[in-house]
C-alpha cells in the first residue's frame, strides 16, 4: 500500500508518495506537481486545482479559494472576519456557528469543513495531519548522512518558511537518528499576499488618477489585478529591470499599464514593502530566543515557502542570521515530502 504526504497549503498543494527507496512530489492530471488549493461549483460540475483556478475569474462567486485559514473556526471568529474582507465569495454561519462557504444549490457538503472532513470526502484514510516546520525538519534530516552522531554536539538548524499566507520558523537539533524542535515562532499574517496587496493598492491608486477608473468597485477587475499584481512580484524575484503591467479592456474597455522596479526608479517595490521586509525579523529573534542558542552556533539556515523567493526577503533573514542562507530543500515541496516519509 502506497503512503503519500500532503502539503495542504493556503494557495497550493503538494502530494509526495514514497516510492522504491526514494521520494517523488507526483503530478496531476496537468502534469504539474503543484496543485491549486481551489474547488469551484459550476451547475452541474465541480473542479478542483487547475481547473478550478481557471475559473477564479468568471465565476468568482462559486469558487473556493484561500480557504486554509477557515477550517474548525466559528464564523464570528476574528480570523474568519478578518479573512471575510478579501474573498469573491460568499462566507456564512452554519446552525453550529461554523463558517462554511456560501455557494450555490447542489453543495450539500458544506458543513464539513475541517481538514479532517476534507479528507474523509476525498476518500482518504488520514494517518496524521503534521504541522508544516516539523514536515520540513523530517525531510532535511532524511538526507543528511553527515549528521553528529548521538553523543556529539547537534547540527542547529533554523528553517524559515514563508507561504502565501503565513511565514513561521523553527529551530531544530539534529544528530543522527534523532531530531528535537527546539523552538517554533510564527506571525500568521505575514505572507507573499500581503506583497501582493501592496501592488495592487499601489496600482488601483494609480489607475484612479491616470485613467479615472475605480478599481476596487469591479471585482473581476480587481481580482485581474491581483493575478497580474502576483505574476509581477514573481517577476521582480528574478529580475532588478523595471517590470511592465499590461492589462488589456481592464475596465470600461480601456487597457491600463504601469510598472514597477524592485528598488529604484519610480515605483519601488521593497519601498511599498518595506513594513512587511522589517517585520521578518519579529519570529526570527522569537526563535532564536526560545532556542536558547547563540547566533555562532548556528550550522544551518534553510529557507522554504514560495515568499522566501523574494529577494529582500530572504536578504531580511540572511542579514539577522549574518549567514547566506541555504535552500538545499525543495522550497515548495519540503512539506509534503516530510509527510509522506513521517507515514512511511
Ligand atoms: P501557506 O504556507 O501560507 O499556507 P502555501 O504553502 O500555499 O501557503 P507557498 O506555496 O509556499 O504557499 O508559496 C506561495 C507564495 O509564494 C505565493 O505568495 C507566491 O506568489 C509566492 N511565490 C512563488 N514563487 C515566487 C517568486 N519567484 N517570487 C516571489 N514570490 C513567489
Ligand atoms: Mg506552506
Amino acid at each position: 500500500m502506497a503512503v503519500v504526504g500532503f502539503d495542504l497549503g493556503f494557495q497550493n498543494c503538494y502530494i509526495a508518495v514514497v516510492k522504491s527507496g526514494g521520494i517523488e512530489t507526483v503530478a496531476n492530471e496537468f502534469t504539474d506537481r503543484c496543485t491549486p488549493a481551489v474547488v469551484s461549483f459550476g451547475p452541474k460540475n465541480r473542479f478542483v486545482g487547475n481547473a478550478a483556478k481557471n475559473q477564479a475569474i468568471t465565476n468568482p462567486a462559486s469558487t473556493v479559494c484561500n480557504f486554509k485559514r477557515l477550517h474548525g473556526r466559528l464564523f464570528e471568529d476574528a480570523v474568519v472576519q478578518a479573512e471575510r474582507a478579501n474573498l469573491p465569495y460568499d462566507l456564512a454561519p452554519l446552525c453550529d456557528g461554523r463558517v462554511s462557504a456560501k455557494i450555490p444549490s447542489f453543495f450539500t457538503d458544506s458543513e464539513r469543513r475541517s481538514v479532517l472532513d476534507a479528507a474523509k470526502i476525498a476518500g482518504l484514510n488520514c494517518l496524521r495531519l503534521m504541522n508544516d516546520t516539523s514536515a520540513v525538519a523530517l525531510s532535511y534530516g532524511i538526507y543528511k548522512q553527515d549528521l553528529p552522531d548521538p553523543e556529539e554536539k547537534p547540527r542547529i538548524v533554523f528553517f524559515v518558511d514563508m507561504g502565501h499566507s503565513a511565514f513561521q520558523v523553527s529551530a531544530c537539533a539534529f544528530n543522527k537518528g534523532k531530531l528535537k524542535v527546539l523552538s517554533t515562532a510564527f506571525d500568521p499574517y505575514l505572507g507573499g499576499r500581503d506583497f501582493d496587496q501592496r501592488l495592487v493598492e499601489h496600482f488601483c491608486a494609480e489607475f484612479k488618477s491616470k485613467y479615472k477608473l475605480d478599481v476596487k468597485s469591479r471585482v473581476r477587475a480587481l481580482l485581474r489585478l491581483q493575478q497580474e499584481c502576483e505574476k509581477l512580484k514573481k517577476l521582480m524575484s528574478s529580475n532588478s529591470t523595471d517590470i511592465p503591467l499590461n492589462i488589456e479592456c481592464f475596465m470600461d474597455d480601456k487597457d491600463v499599464s504601469g510598472k514597477m522596479n524592485r528598488y529604484w526608479s519610480q515605483a519601488k517595490f521593497e519601498e511599498l514593502c518595506a513594513d512587511l521586509i522589517e517585520r521578518v525579523t519579529v519570529p526570527l529573534v522569537a526563535a532564536l530566543e526560545q532556542a536558547q542558542v547563540q547566533l555562532q552556533d548556528i550550522n544551518a539556515v534553510e529557507i522554504v515557502g514560495g515568499a522566501t523567493r523574494i529577494p529582500a526577503v530572504k536578504a531580511q533573514i540572511s542579514k539577522f542570521f549574518r549567514r547566506d542562507v541555504s535552500t538545499t530543500l525543495n522550497a515548495d515541496e519540503a512539506v509534503a515530502r516530510g509527510c509522506a516519509l513521517q507515514c512511511a
